[in-house]
């Protein structure tokens, strides 16, 4: 696309409030790139953000859009697909959102396959409360709320999601934005629930707390510690360095949702039994 991202943004909601060096302008732009480059018009979207420092993603588009409680952005995107399954519904959440509060929605979206396009902004930590650790803070790193390292295993929301059933499952980082914006754009092509995991910077706590002073030594931990799954590593050699597939993991097609029960209807109105 052209440079020119105005008309996909709301200049009252610019600058954001977002800490310098912060990985979630990035995915926004891989968003929008993406959105453009399927050509899905500005009436046909519907943003729905989470709570945290991702969900003022709902805010900074100019789409059709709502700010949701913490956990329950699936559950009101839920809705909104079922009144208007012409409708693309995009998803923002944070890791905390996805995997804590939200965990419930979040497993049950991907069960039913309904065809929703989540994105989740995945900074290990929660930014927007204090740096307090979240289910997917790595085991040893530190947070405000576990200062001599966390001690317990951090959530794999992309294992999760292809267990659950989701027919579409990715991750990738802040640091690759050509790989992000063709995963999020590859997911808009998907029939059905979409996760991309896009791992991502937040220098003010994650890497304040880690012993990473600049956001530039933020993002070269991401480059660090994933390794895209095309690469061929051995699963062994990448488990021993601790490292973070990314790439598609999963791409299938089944039974949508919001199609299922349309159809449903459509039987019960014309009496056939079910
Ligand atoms: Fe980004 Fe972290 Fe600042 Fe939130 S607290 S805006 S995630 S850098």
């Amino acid at each position: 696309m052209s440079e020119d991202y105005r008309p996909y943004l709301r200049p009252n909601a610019l600058p954001t409030v977002w800490c310098p060096g912060c990985g979630n302008g990035i995915i926004v732009k891989a968003l929008i790139e993406a959105i453009h480059e399927v050509g899905w018009r500005k009436e046909d979207v519907v943003i729905v953000g989470g709570i945290g420092c991702s969900g003022r993603t709902a805010f900074i588009l100019d789409f059709d859009s709502i700010h949701t409680l913490h956990g329950r952005a699936l559950a009101f995107a839920t809705g909104i697909k079922m009144v208007n399954p012409r409708l693309k519904v995009i998803v923002v959440m944070g890791d905390g959102d996805a995997s804590a509060i939200g965990g419930n929605h979040f497993i049950h979206a991907c069960r039913r396959n309904i065809d929703l396009k989540a994105i989740v902004f995945n900074n290990a930590i929660y930014g927007q409360t204090g740096g307090q650790a979240a289910p997917t803070t790595p085991t040893g790193k530190r947070s405000s709320t576990s200062l001599f390292g966390s001690i317990e295993p951090s959530f794999d929301l992309a294992g999760l999601a292809i267990g659950a059933g989701a027919g579409f499952v990715a991750r990738s980082t802040s640091y690759d934005f050509t790989e992000l914006k063709s995963l999020i754009k590859r997911s808009f092509e998907h029939k059905g629930f979409s996760l991309v995991e896009a791992m991502t910077a937040c220098p003010t706590y994650f890497g304040r707390l880690n012993d990473m002073r600049e956001p530039y030594d933020m993002l070269m931990y991401l480059r660090d510690t994933t390794e895209p799954v095309c690469a061929g590593i051995d699963e062994a050699i990448r488990e021993s360095h601790r490292r973070l597939p990314t790439g598609l993991f999963k791409e299938e097609t089944r039974d949508e949702y919001t199609e299922v029960y349309e159809d449903l209807r459509k039987r019960i109105a014309a009496g056939v039994p079910a």
